[in-house]
């Protein structure tokens, strides 16, 4: 194990997820250092005490470990690398866990980076949703070395309820991957059989209701069902974000040789639906494309 006592947290991106995450260790009793791209949404967690850093080098230097949740890969690069970043500012024996749904080879270039530096790095993405951030119950997938895993548990505690440690650097974002292989296939389904439902003029509480005391059952279906069936598309989950996560796990599929139809399928039918305008809906926007002046 590379450092001690964790005391200071850092916590960069304090988006739908991260702000939620966030205060969550705030109120596990950690003194809390924030830092997001705009301001405005750090302002509830600094007026619970939290400091806010102008920079990822003022936040890093004041911590003795940093969480991050931040968009897509390219922002993970940005606040890791570089002369600015996490890697090049962090004291020896600093603890960063990335929690942003990005690709496994960046996670292993992370680590390799950071060792380099007498600096730990895990990857810990998540699943659960904006419900699970807020409620403290997400499922953490965790890659990289056994003792920092073991350092980063009160952290991963505050936040979680089921965590995993899978493997190495990387493991994490590939059980992320293939995390959104299902979530892909289970959001064509549950959009495809709400149509159907409509369609054949049954009453959708009732059949959802029972669907989801079968079978089928899923927080998927339990969260995204009702509000397809309102017609409620605000963002919980961006389709921009959803896109981004197909787009790794087609990527990774096809560097180990591996041909996943459903998954390009789903990804064609986002695609569809960001070139009508929707790709800042939340994923339950997919059912879109069976209203009847839109799409097939
Ligand atoms: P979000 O609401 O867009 O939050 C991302 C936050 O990161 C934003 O506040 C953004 O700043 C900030 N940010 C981006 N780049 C930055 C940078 N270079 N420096 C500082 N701050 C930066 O997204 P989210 O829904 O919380 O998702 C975050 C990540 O978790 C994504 O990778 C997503 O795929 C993944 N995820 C999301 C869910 C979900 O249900 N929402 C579930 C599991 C995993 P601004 O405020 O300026 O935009």
């Amino acid at each position: 194990m590379l450092g001690g006592t964790i005391r200071a947290v850092g916590f960069i991106g304090l988006g739908i997820m991260g702000g939620n995450m966030a205060g969550h260790i705030q109120q596990a009793g950690y003194a809390l250092h924030v830092h997001n791209r705009t301001r405005a949404k750090a302002e509830p967690l600094i007026a619970r005490g939290a400091v806010w850093h102008d920079t990822v080098a003022d936040l890093v230097a004041a911590c003795d470990a940093v969480i991050t949740i931040v968009g897509y890969p390219v922002d993970v690069r940005q606040v890791y690398l570089g002369e600015t970043g996490l890697i090049a500012n962090a004291r020896p024996g600093t603890l960063l866990i990335d929690m942003t749904t990005s690709n496994p080879s960046l996670a292993r270039l992370i680590a390799d980076s950071a060792r380099l530096r007498g600096v730990a790095s895990l990857d810990a993405p998540v699943s659960g949703g904006e419900a699970g951030a807020k409620d403290a119950r997400l499922a953490i997938m965790v890659g990289g070395a056994a003792e920092e895993v073991a350092r980063a548990m009160p952290l991963f505690e505050a936040m979680g309820r089921t965590i995993r440690h899978l493997g190495p650097a990387g493991a994490g974002q590939h059980a992320k991957a293939a995390n959104q292989i299902l979530v892909a296939a289970m959001l064509m389904g549950i959009a495809e059989s709400v149509a159907y439902v409509k369609r054949s003029g049954l009453e959708p509480a009732a059949v959802l209701e029972v669907l989801g005391a079968g079978s089928a059952a899923s927080p998927l279906l339990s969260v995204q069902a009702p509000k397809m069936i309102a017609g409620d598309y605000a963002a919980g989950s961006h389709v921009h974000h959803f896109l981004k996560d197909m787009g790794i796990a087609i990527e990774e599929a096809a560097a180990m040789g591996l041909d996943l139809p459903a998954l390009d399928l789903s990804k064609s039918r986002f695609e569809e639906l960001t070139a009508l305008g929707y790709g800042t809906d939340g994923t339950q926007a997919l059912s879109r494309l069976y209203e009847d002046d839109l799409g097939s």
